[in-house]
């Protein structure tokens, strides 16, 4: 291959995909392994060989001498055997110096041995009681060595002496055999190494391509892509990270386009009367001072309407970043409810409300006072807006172990069961509203959320479309403070977003 082709591959490689990474480590791993096998058979085989070679000199002279012991007739065949299985020399010498049996395996030739005996017979005669072994080595070359074996067998009176000589080099044969084997298993390594890589990392990559190509598709706008983890814990557990995120952004997707729609609309219709009115004071109504006035205070509740929604929408985005101010104090929550309920009171007696409130005794808890009666006030207001025609309210305040909850029940239009979940989102109206006109700009609940979420405090809505509804929320109470204590100075410290809606 030219270098130019070799670096126009290179480019072509990703060295940081899973493919690459994969197929490297696994050939590292089997080379790292091949180089371990070599290394081994090279430079650790001939040692190797020797330790075991010499043990089983050892073993088989123990099992000689047995065998000479015990029937010297069948002896000779048994050691001639012996020899050429295991590529020994074996002799034994009887008590007078003869030689009792001289075998040696096929090309071994007991003559070369005659200096070997003569040594390692002087080394048993300075210790005749035990064996002993010597390690010889060819004046030529280090693979020529062998071991030399002798040890004295008592059989009765008579005295015999066994030698054994035995090559302590493994044969060139098995050397190439050997060697040909390694080949043979770096060749079958490496093949195997390959193919593995392979097929793993096609079988990690692949649901990763899968989620891959999906999320591509989601980034085109297709909300219905379903993401297909394949068959990996991790996998399949992003695969439903992701389905989830998807389903979030459709929400998301859903909701923008409906709160454009709805902010436009609230924001148009009084813009919508503002203008006509006013353009019917200039044609029509000017030079009427009641007609006018009439006119002119329509346009101003419908600038009140629009300021209201625009404070409402600077306040909801204010509070769910954090960016509010808390005047933190020990108040009854009990008495800012009755404040509440006074506030309802001249509503309730002009347009014919039955409010009715049921206080617990004096229950304390920390808090930012006006912030709590303005979420009271959202509920119970919103319990006037949609009481519909039973116009029965009831305030209500329960006391638990070191809680207090605060109920506004109505009887009046309820919510259908599956648009409970979403009372509580930014702009979020109920389809009951579209058919009944009523006003509002679907932000009250959103922004009673954000501070009931910075208070800490839990709360929920139970509902039944037609039937009514009952809004709730519930905190902590602290002991009374002590009247020194209770004109705390307020701590204006933002708070923390970590309510629970119920
Ligand atoms: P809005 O200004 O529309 O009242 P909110 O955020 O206060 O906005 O309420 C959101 C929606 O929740 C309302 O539009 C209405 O559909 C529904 N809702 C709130 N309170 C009640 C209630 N007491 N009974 C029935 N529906 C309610």
């Amino acid at each position: 291959m030219t270098s130019e082709r070799r670096r126009k591959l290179a480019g072509k490689i990703d060295t940081s995909s899973i493919k690459t990474t994969t197929l490297f480590s696994f050939v590292m791993f089997a080379m790292i392994l091949i180089s371990f096998l070599w290394v081994l058979t090279s430079f650790f085989m001939d040692t190797y060989y020797q330790r075991a070679r010499t043990q089983e000199v050892i073993m088989t002279a123990e099992v000689i001498e047995t065998q000479y012991r015990n029937s010297p007739a069948k002896f000779s065949g048994y050691a001639a055997e012996t020899a050429e299985i295991n590529g020994i020399y074996i002799r034994i010498d009887d008590e007078s110096g003869s030689v009792f049996f001289d075998g040696t395996r096929m090309g071994m030739s007991s003559s070369e041995y005659a200096d070997d005996i003569a040594r390692i017979s002087e080394k048993l005669a300075a210790d005749p009681t035990s064996s002993v072994t010597e390690t010889r080595h060819s004046a030529s070359s280090d693979s020529a060595a062998r071991l030399v074996y002798a040890a004295n067998i008592r059989t009765g009176i008579r005295m015999s002496t066994l030698y054994i000589i035995a090559p302590l080099y493994p044969d060139q044969t098995t050397i190439r055999i050997v060697k040909n084997m390694l080949s043979y298993i770096t060749f079958i390594l490496l093949s195997v190494a390959v193919l593995l890589a392979y097929a793993l990392s096609r079988r990690i990559t692949l649901p990763i391509e899968n989620l891959t190509k999906s999320a591509k598709e989601l980034s085109t706008g297709n909300f219905n892509v379903k993401f297909n983890g394949a068959s990996f814990t991790e996998t399949k557990e992003l695969a439903r990270a992701l389905n989830k995120a998807s389903y979030e952004m459709e929400k998301t997707d859903f909701y923008q386009r409906e709160i454009l729609a709805n902010v436009s609309h609230d924001l148009k219709t009084p813009l919508t009367m503002i203008r006509s009115y006013a353009e019917k004071i200039i044609d029509i109504s000017g030079d009427n001072p009641e007609k006018r006035n009439a006119d002119l205070q329509i346009i101003i509740s419908e600038t009140e309407r629009l300021n209201r929604l625009v404070t409402d929408m600077l306040s909801v985005s204010n509070l769910q970043s954090n960016n509010v101010e808390m005047h933190r104090e020990t108040f009854d929550l009990v008495e800012a409810a009755e404040d509440v309920y006074d506030s309802f009171m001249v509503l309730a007696s002009s347009q014919g409300y039955e409010i009715h409130f049921h206080p617990c005794k004096s229950a304390y808890v920390v808090g930012d006072r006006s912030r709590i009666m303005q979420v009271m006030t959202n509920f119970v207001s919103n319990a006037v807006k949609y009481s519909g025609d039973n116009k029965f309210i009831d305030i209500q305040l329960v006391r638990g172990n070191r809680k207090v909850t605060f109920h506004c029940i109505d009887h009046g239009i309820g919510i259908p069961s599956d648009e409970v979940s979403h009372v509580w989102d930014k702009y979020y109206r109920t389809s009951a509203n579209h058919e009944r006109d009523i006003e509002g700009t679907g932000l009250g609940l959103a922004i009673s959320k954000s501070i009931l979420n910075l208070h800490s405090a839990s709360y929920g809505v139970n509902s039944e479309e037609g039937k009514g509804s009952d809004f709730w929320f519930e905190m902590d109470t602290v002991r009374k403070p002590s009247s020194r204590t209770k004109a705390a100075k307020p701590d204006n410290t933002p708070g923390e977003s970590n309510g629970k809606e119920a």
